[in-house]
């Protein structure tokens, strides 16, 4: 009986050494895949709470919070809950798109750019390398500062992604919207444009203009006036000075001036902005399906990105609180701004190392989310740091001023070098 048994494992043998060795390598398979599921898991607790703006249960904690969500594009615009948008507002959420963009951007990776309207138009034409347009802008109301940073590097983004760029000083809004002369605004326009070059806007693959000197976009403006009725205006905009609303007009102008003719006719388009652009796109969207016979217009496509919160906590950057800094502050400025700003750190350090921060709420960690941290590892570690209280907000205050003051040297050396080219963009003498 055993001689037969031993024989026939003989005759086998080789078999068994193959069964054994896939039983083995399944028990490998099953404990990498184990530890694969459990990082997946680990990093994201670790990205959520990043790309969140809603989850702190401690939300009271945040100066002025408001439970109110309110869109103003000409007005202080507060947005409490960003999943409201979504049901209230029609915006879709942009992560289900996030796998399909062919080289997502950093704000895209970070859930910073949050939503959109018809973003699949724009992803079929990057995916068939078919013709599309990116078109953002500027108020030119003074220096450049993080928020219009975030929309310089968007629109950046899609140029190199193959977008025919547009580039709008609204100089007409800076007028209607704050009272700037226009004498004033083409001096800060030279400004703010030698910015978007430092930054890396191609002028030679740009079309950058002022709307004041731009006939088509007024032309346009004045042809979307027949289609819009004062109801409309004030159910978007609210009751506002004809000036606002004629202003709104030469936007939606502004948005559709790419599809003129003379730019090569009907093409999906991008707009980047922050959400409380949202009615600009949404008046537009409506006045390009109601003129579509004419002139072909394909409805704009747009993401939005979140807003920065003020240096004090509070939901707006905003001139008035002083609660921001500019690129051409001076290093003493930024030092202060930073060094005083308001933190998610707690009262004590002690409280701080046993507790940890709430990076959700702290203006500190934002800006570096947003801004000054580029590697997503590094991010990362400062999140963690921040809520096991391996970092203190003195500290970390600290690093991010020295970071902030590098980069803002290396951006104003650079600036200089484009002022006049800005000049000559801008058709100045
Ligand atoms: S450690 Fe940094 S991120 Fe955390 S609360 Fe303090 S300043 Fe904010």
């Amino acid at each position: 009986m055993l001689k037969i048994v031993c024989q026939k494992i003989f005759k086998h043998r080789y078999l068994i050494t193959f069964v054994g060795e896939c039983v083995g390598l399944a028990l490998a398979l099953v404990k990498s895949l184990t530890v694969f599921v459990a990082d997946m898991l680990k990093l994201k607790s670790i990205l959520e709470p990043i790309c969140s703006s809603n989850i702190n249960e401690e939300k009271h904690l945040l100066p002025n919070s408001s439970k109110e969500t309110m869109l103003d594009p000409f007005g202080a615009s507060v947005v409490a809950d960003y999943e409201r948008l979504y049901k209230e507002f029609g915006i879709e959420p942009f992560k289900p798109l996030l796998s399909k963009v062919p080289n997502p951007s950093f704000y895209m990776r970070r859930g910073i750019v949050f939503g959109h309207r018809d973003f699949e138009r724009i992803l079929n034409a990057m995916h068939k390398h078919e013709e599309f347009a990116v078109l953002s802008g500027i108020k030119p109301t003074g220096e450049f500062h993080l928020g219009h940073l975030m929309t310089a590097k968007e629109i950046i983004y899609f140029q190199q992604q193959g977008a025919q760029t547009f580039y709008c000083v609204a100089d007409i809004e800076g007028y209607e919207d704050n009272k700037i002369p226009f004498e004033k605004s083409e001096r800060i326009a030279v400004d703010n444009v030698a910015d978007m070059l430092a930054l890396g806007l191609d002028p030679e693959r740009s079309y950058i203009y002022r709307q004041s000197k731009e006939i088509r976009v007024k032309d346009l403006a004045i042809i979307f006036g027949r289609a819009v009725t004062l109801a409309t205006m004030k159910a978007i905009y609210g009751e506002r000075h004809i000036g606002l609303y004629l202003s709104a007009l030469i936007q939606a102008g502004d948005i559709l001036l790419p599809e003129l003719e003379e730019f090569g006719g009907p093409k999906p388009t991008i707009i980047p902005v922050g959400v409380d652009q949202d009615p600009h796109i949404r008046l537009t969207r409506d006045l390009a399906q109601k003129f579509h016979r004419k002139y072909k217009f394909i409805p704009p496509s747009s993401t939005y990105h979140k807003l920065m919160k003020g240096l004090d906590g509070s939901p707006k950057m905003s001139k008035r609180q002083m609660n921001y800094f500019t690129l051409h502050d001076s290093p003493e400025t930024i030092t202060q701004r930073i060094s005083n700003a308001f933190t998610g750190g707690r009262a004590t350090i002690k409280e701080q190392r046993e507790l940890g921060g709430i990076p959700e709420i702290c203006p500190v960690y934002e800006m570096c989310l947003f801004h000054f941290v580029e590697d997503d590892d590094d991010i990362i570690k400062i999140y963690h740091d921040c809520k096991t209280g391996k970092l203190l907000c003195g500290e970390h205050k600290k690093q991010t001023i020295e970071t902030v003051l590098k980069f803002v040297k290396e951006h104003r050396r650079k600036k200089k070098k484009f002022i006049d080219k800005a000049r000559e963009v801008l058709q100045l003498e």
